[in-house]
């Protein structure tokens, strides 16, 4: 028998309190569903929108459970949730996407053989638990590679670029001797995503293929469509779809591949929720990531993915503020362009305060827009 849908006027519980959850609940919201979220912070970006947001730890799995009591489903906007959690919070309501797939995606040994056995190509590693480790697997790959912890990493933090085997003791104290992770260092041609989402009853949906410039290994712009040939981005969502359908999510879920320069694709990790470089779906595409979020964990038809134009999508972080307040004003008047700020109180560098979007004509066009109105906020970049 087919479940029933989780209809407008249910709550839904949203593990995590960032800025995933914020927009989340902004579109659950304009649907007429409750949100409640539940993170060890308070004041936070999705708690400032959300009905309710309760404040307690992770491990209090008590709390987890009388949270999830209390919704009709649970998702999560933060990966790195505790396995314990997810568990906790599954025996209380359904958690979507599952706990399983949360613990496949969170630990970069489990997410690269769950790739491998999937037959999907994957950026060259070795698993490393020792100098020992380290060492054969530099031996192996070559330099340059990068070490990165096996847990816990995002946005670059965890991972050290090994340039030469004269650095291997540097490199291994520099992420903390633990359980990580040798990658061989690809000198991609291009940066790619594909944020799809998969419902209830395995309905899939994706929005084509979106082109990433990271700074500092933090996202910096997004562009969609890619600028890559047909081939590619068929190729490109194909595997995303493997991806999905053989993690059963339901939900959204991003895979991030580096595109080599001799055409082919690798994945380099995948993130079992909305995803940055998926925050302009909201301005640029008829459904959002968000909603598209809400809709698979409520088992609700997926909406249409259409894209309304070419569009440009610029990260604002917190180094923008290093002159003071940001001249919201004067990116104001860039009128195609749309600004979203996450409410977070503290602009420390590196961290992501908010984003703007620019639609264009023409991808070229939309990037001079964003770009053009970032640089007129003033602040280092
Ligand atoms: P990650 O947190 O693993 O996504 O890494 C953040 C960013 O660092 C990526 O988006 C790339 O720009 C860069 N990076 C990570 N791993 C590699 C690699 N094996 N080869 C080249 N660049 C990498």
């Amino acid at each position: 028998m087919k479940a029933k849908p989780i209809l407008p006027g249910s709550t839904i519980g949203v593990l995590g309190s960032g800025q995933l959850g914020r927009m989340f609940t902004i579109s659950a919201r304009r649907m007429g569903y409750r949100v409640h979220t539940f993170s060890p912070d308070q004041d936070t970006p999705t708690g400032q929108v959300a009905d309710v947001e309760v404040q307690a730890s992770y491990d209090d799995l008590d709390a987890v459970c009388a949270f999830a009591r209390n919704v009709s489903v649970v998702t999560f906007e933060f990966e790195n949730v505790p396995t314990a959690t997810a568990e906790a919070a599954g025996r209380c309501a359904p958690v979507r996407p599952s706990g399983a797939i949360l613990h496949t995606t969170q630990q970069r040994i489990r997410e690269k053989a769950f790739l491998t056995s999937a037959g999907l190509p994957l950026t060259p590693y070795r698993e490393v638990s020792s100098m020992e480790d380290l060492e054969k697997a530099i031996e192996d790959l070559g330099c340059p590679a990068v070490l990165k912890t096996a847990a816990f990493g995002y946005d670059g933090k965890g991972q050290f670029s090994v340039k030469s085997a004269t650095q291997i003791e540097q490199a291994w104290d520099s992420i903390g001797r633990q359980e990580a992770v040798l990658e061989a260092f690809i000198d991609f041609e291009r940066e790619l995503s594909v944020v799809a989402v998969r419902g209830v009853d395995g309905q899939f949906a994706h929005f084509g293929v979106m082109e990433n410039a990271h700074r500092r290994s933090i996202l910096d712009v997004s562009i969609a469509p890619a600028r890559v040939p047909d081939k590619v981005a068929r190729e490109a969502v194909e595997i995303a779809r493997t991806v999905l359908e053989k993690l059963d999510v339901v939900g959204v879920l991003c895979t991030e591949f580096f595109l080599t320069r001799d055409g082919r694709l690798l994945i380099n990790e995948l993130a079992p929720r909305p995803h940055n470089s998926g925050h302009l779906t909201v301005d640029a595409h008829v459904t959002s990531q968000f909603e598209q979020q809400l809709r698979a964990v409520c088992g609700l038809p997926l909406g249409s993915t259409a894209r309304h134009g070419p569009a440009v999508m610029v990260n604002l972080l917190g180094d923008l503020w290093s002159n003071g307040e940001p001249d919201w004003a004067a990116a104001c008047a860039f009128p195609e362009v749309k600004l979203h700020l996450y409410g977070k109180l503290e602009p420390r560098p590196g961290r992501k305060m908010g984003h703007m979007t620019a639609l264009g004509a023409s991808v070229d066009q939309a990037l001079v827009s964003a770009t053009s109105a970032r640089q007129a906020l003033g602040g280092r970049r």
